[in-house]
């Protein structure tokens, strides 16, 4: 039996929102809102498991939001808040926990801390619920578009209830059944109807929960605190030889003569790659496929671009944009371009307009103006958390 299960209720249609696609998978800066909102939860040591309850509809959304994260196997949910949650909780029948927490998917910035408060208050009460003071003044307003003032509220005594919110199973799982049919928009007025004691841990101002357009834009500010951009260069030659076409930046280009080196030569992808290990201070391509190592031989550069993305995600960061320039006289690069940028953004998982592929030539002046071989340099930004 484990101690304590994480439920993240997501079966919302977000009928608030303005475009199609539910709240819950909308990508808050390159990932889903629900990723977000099960990542802390995941990681707690007190929590055992964690299942997320969706919407028929969404078994795609889902899967790809989510899919490749160690959670327990999705339930449907139901046609109201109240229903999913009951649903989500009859799942856990058979292995019942000691405790349960129950999220809002639309919440993505569930802290550590506030997960100790709320899994901690629950040694000496039956429910524990996030919630802090309201401060601002209340008014009931008339209807209509334009609302007159009808009164004003006593505002003493009142908070603003957050999720997740815990309970202990068994009590929790009987006040659901016994609730059933009505709609209470939260799992501690089902608590509060059954009778079970439920105390009020400090919750989060940044815990916000995202319902709207601006609830968008509020979370990307709340991410963007305590994170930075960092830029870095890269710069690579490789000389001519034989051979009937060269790889730049991922496609090959027909030439009347190829690239030499030790992998297949891709200048472009060379440059951008240590532009992107420049940005987290991971040294330079040699350092990672040493030429030395056999294994590198011919090897396709993507390869090298995928280790450095790799780096960058591992380190909190995402790929603000990436910029190369081709220093050659001859192929020329125009025809090409666009295939570059798409085929650099597939690599990168960013979007195309993230990516800008130049070319120059040096008027004929120096090794390039030679033909004797191509360079080229490449800068990237990378938004990273400040302490990377
Ligand atoms: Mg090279």
């Amino acid at each position: 039996m484990a101690e304590c299960i994480a439920l993240v209720v997501a079966a919302g249609r977000g009928s608030r929102f303005g475009s199609g696609e539910p709240k819950q998978y909308r990508l808050l800066a390159g990932q889903p809102i629900l990723r977000r909102a099960v990542a802390p939860l995941l990681a707690h040591p007190r929590i055992g498991g964690v299942r997320v309850i969706i919407h028929a509809d969404d078994t795609h959304a889902y899967r790809k939001a989510v899919g490749d994260l160690p959670l327990l196997p999705p339930v449907p949910g139901g046609a109201t808040r109240q229903e999913s949650a009951l649903r989500g909780l009859e799942s856990l029948g058979a292995m019942p926990p000691h405790r349960v927490l129950i999220h809002d998917a639309a919440r993505p910035f569930v802290s550590a801390a506030m997960l100790d408060r709320i899994i901690g208050a629950l040694d000496r009460r039956e429910g524990a619920i996030p919630a802090l003071p309201v401060v601002d003044t209340l008014k009931r307003g008339s209807d209509g578009a334009v609302p007159l003032v009808v009164c004003t509220q006593e505002r003493a005594g009142l908070w603003r209830a957050q999720t997740p919110q815990g309970f202990h199973y068994p009590a929790l799982l009987a006040a659901h059944r016994a609730a059933a049919g009505s709609a209470l928009t939260d799992d501690a007025a089902v608590a509060e109807a059954a009778g079970m004691s439920v105390v009020m841990v400090p919750g989060d101002e940044d815990n916000l929960k995202v319902t709207t357009e601006d609830d968008l834009l509020r979370a990307e500010r709340v991410l963007a605190a305590g994170r930075e951009t960092r830029t870095a260069t890269g710069f690579d030659v490789h000389r001519f030889c034989d051979g009937d076409h060269v790889m730049l930046c991922g496609i090959a280009v027909p030439h009347d003569h190829a690239l030499l080196g030790h992998s297949d030569a891709d200048v472009g992808l060379h440059a951008l790659t240590d532009a992107l290990l420049g940005t987290v201070g991971e040294g330079d391509i040699g350092s990672h496929f040493p030429p030395s190592e056999p294994r590198w031989r011919g090897a396709p550069s993507e390869l090298f671009l995928r280790h450095a993305a790799g780096l960058i995600a591992a380190a909190g960061g995402r790929i603000v944009n990436v910029d190369v320039t081709l220093i050659c006289e001859r192929p020329k690069v125009g025809a090409h371009r666009s295939a570059m940028r798409a085929r650099i953004a597939d690599l990168l998982g960013i979007d195309v307009g993230r990516v800008s592929v130049k070319a120059t030539t040096t008027e004929e002046l120096g090794f390039t103006g030679r033909r004797e071989g191509i360079a080229a340099q490449a800068v990237a930004s990378v938004n990273l958390p400040s302490g990377a």
